[in-house]
């Protein structure tokens, strides 16, 4: 079997870029010379995002399939691009790479990363490759573009806009603690004990493994031809996406915490791990939705054309009402805030 150190660096791009085939008009030319050529098309914006994926801060090779580990890497670089409204066309991918990789752990990667790329319609263009001494290490930029007066940003929401999300919260984090948990699990068993126990809750696992970016959303905004007034993707937990749109913005909110999706099997999984899920949901992070800003006008374009289940969870104020979470039942006001919900445990 060949192996990785037989191929060394300039055997291994060759190898990936034989994976690879343009299919966007405007990736004029992909790897292979000192930098790839596209095109821009007239009278569009171009959009450029980069993520770092350090081995040990943002995955865990234990529980984390490697496919998976390169179709997120390059989901999540994707879902910044739909973010702005924008539609992704090219990506580059560098990887620092430790010895301990196998080849097929590369090819592993790789065919998870073009998985992505094929679904959504991605050239990868380029990158870098290097031996790495600290683990596993991917950055990817993606490049994207938009009609000029199509482009959302965080800083345009306005008072009285309805504030809106593309899908439940929470599930990705739920994920990850079943895997942590089961990590801890197998950590601490001898070999003849059982297998993880994951029966049920398939949907959380694959929200954490294997995260879709929203193009469908994008695509129907522009279908039923709504801009939103301000949009980003929900990474960090919608807490603190929804302080980043006030403070771009310079607005308050009201949002309401019966109106957050929240999934039933995440619900299942909060309540067996003692944590609330609605917690789960402002705090937890890595869902990839879309949270965004509309005009109240647009509202009924919405309800008139089928399309992706959009969730109304509140509104825009000005900023000196604050940016306040309305709970459930007791209708108590609370500050939003990015992390540490104590007053919310009681
Ligand atoms: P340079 O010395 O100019 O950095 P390289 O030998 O690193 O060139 O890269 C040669 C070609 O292969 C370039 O087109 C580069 O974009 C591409 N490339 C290198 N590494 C990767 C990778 N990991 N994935 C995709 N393309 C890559
Ligand atoms: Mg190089």
């Amino acid at each position: 079997m060949t192996q990785l150190s037989d191929l060394g660096e300039f055997g291994l791009i060759k190898r990936i870029s034989e994976a690879i085939t343009l299919q966007n008009p405007s990736s004029l030319m992909g790897i292979g010379d000192d930098c790839a050529v596209i095109a821009p098309s007239l009278g569009m914006r171009q959009v450029v995002t980069t993520d770092l994926l350090l081995e040990g801060i943002h995955f865990d090779l234990t529980y984390c399939p490697l496919k998976h580990l390169g179709y997120k890497a390059i989901a999540v670089n994707l879902s910044d691009i739909y973010a702005m409204n924008a539609t992704p066309k090219q990506v580059t991918v560098s990887i620092g790479v430790s010895n301990k990789l196998t080849l097929k752990a590369i090819d592993d990667l790789y065919n998870g990363m073009l998985l992505a790329c094929e679904r959504y319609g991605v050239d990868i263009v380029g990158g870098d490759t290097s031996t790495s001494m600290t683990g596993l290490t991917i950055s990817i930029t993606a490049i994207g573009e938009a009609l000029q007066d199509k482009l959302s940003f965080r800083s345009g929401a306005k008072p009285n806009d309805i504030v809106c999300v593309s899908g439940d919260l929470g599930a990705a984090y739920m994920g990850l603690q079943l895997l942590e948990r089961e990590k801890r699990a197998l950590a601490n068993q001898t070999e003849d004990q059982q297998q993880p126990q994951f029966d049920g809750y398939d949907y959380i696992l694959e929200r954490q493994l294997k995260p879709e970016p929203r193009a469908d959303v994008v695509e129907f905004l522009n279908k039923i031809e709504v801009v939103p007034t301000s949009m980003m993707d929900i990474s960090d937990g919608l807490s603190s996406e929804m302080l980043h749109i006030c403070e771009s913005s310079n607005c308050g909110c009201r949002i309401y915490e019966e109106k957050i999706p929240i999934d039933h099997v995440t619900r299942n999984m909060a309540e067996e791990l003692s944590i609330n899920p609605t917690i789960a949901a402002l705090n937890g992070g890595e869902d990839y939705e879309l949270l965004f800003t509309i005009n109240q006008n647009d509202y009924s374009k919405f309800q008139s054309t089928p399309g992706p289940n959009i969730f109304a969870i509140g509104y825009i104020t000005d900023k000196e009402k604050g940016r306040r979470l309305i709970t459930q039942g007791s209708n108590n006001e609370l500050d939003l805030q990015a992390q540490g919900w104590k007053a919310f445990e009681k």
